[in-house]
């Protein structure tokens, strides 16, 4: 995990509301190349100010911390599946836009191209899944259902991203994290086994720099030469 120059108070909060947040969206960037990536999403581009999530997962299962509070990723969105997200009911089809997602939802930007060949790396895939669990864990989210995290293109008609991911399947595994952690208790009179200890947590990868804070180059205009998703 990076910590992105000044993410703890880069925001949008000033522009609008932000919370009560309720759920997760993932996004693929459309772009390539991680530095590239992690500056446009910082610092977003004309007519659409950054940040524009609040973290970037790379193809090597990196995360990017670049913002935290209100961000310019959900765009508008379809309110009866807000409405799923928050009781972690199924999810509706997206049929209209006229909600703004930006108070409700964290996002993250993970690098693909989004045009169906880019691949998508297991460790990124499973960086997705582990951040995912641990922001709806944090929050007591997914006990009752597994709607907590959703896809862009679940949430808003047209969206594609992130394209190539099944998010029933991401969905699962999210699940199975949250809940693998907090077993609720047997019910009293059950002749179920009590549930077994936590297994400790997994020690972060060698090469995680918890604390390192990645200096922004703020002269250098971002890139125009992208599809933004
Ligand atoms: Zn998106």
């Amino acid at each position: 995990m990076k910590q992105v120059g000044d993410w703890r108070t880069h925001n949008r909060n000033r522009q609008g509301r932000w919370g009560p947040v309720r759920g997760v969206i993932l996004h693929h960037t459309g772009t390539r190349g991680t530095e590239r990536t992690v500056e446009l999403c910082r610092d977003g581009y004309p007519g659409l100010p950054g940040p524009v999530c609040h973290a970037v997962i790379d193809k090597r299962g990196v995360v990017w911390l670049v913002g935290w509070g209100r961000t310019n990723h959900a765009g508008l969105g379809d309110p009866d599946v807000l409405g799923a997200v928050i009781h972690e009911e199924p999810l509706p089809a997206d049929g209209e836009a006229s909600v703004d997602g930006n108070p409700w939802f964290y996002g993250f930007e993970c690098v693909n191209l989004g045009d169906g060949y880019d691949p998508w790396p297991a460790v990124q895939v499973d960086a997705m899944v582990r951040a995912s669990a641990a922001l709806i864990k944090a929050h007591g989210w997914g006990l009752d259902g597994d709607t907590s995290l959703i896809g862009h293109k679940e949430w808003q008609p047209g969206k594609p991203d992130p394209r190539g991911l099944d998010m029933r399947e991401l969905r699962r595994r999210v699940a199975a994290m949250v809940r693998g952690a907090s077993t609720p208790p047997a019910a009293p009179g059950s002749d179920a086994p009590p549930p077994s200890p936590s297994p400790p947590s997994r020690p972060a990868p060698a090469d995680v720099d918890w604390w390192a804070d990645i200096p922004i180059k703020s002269d250098k205009p971002p890139s125009r030469d992208y599809t933004w998703w």
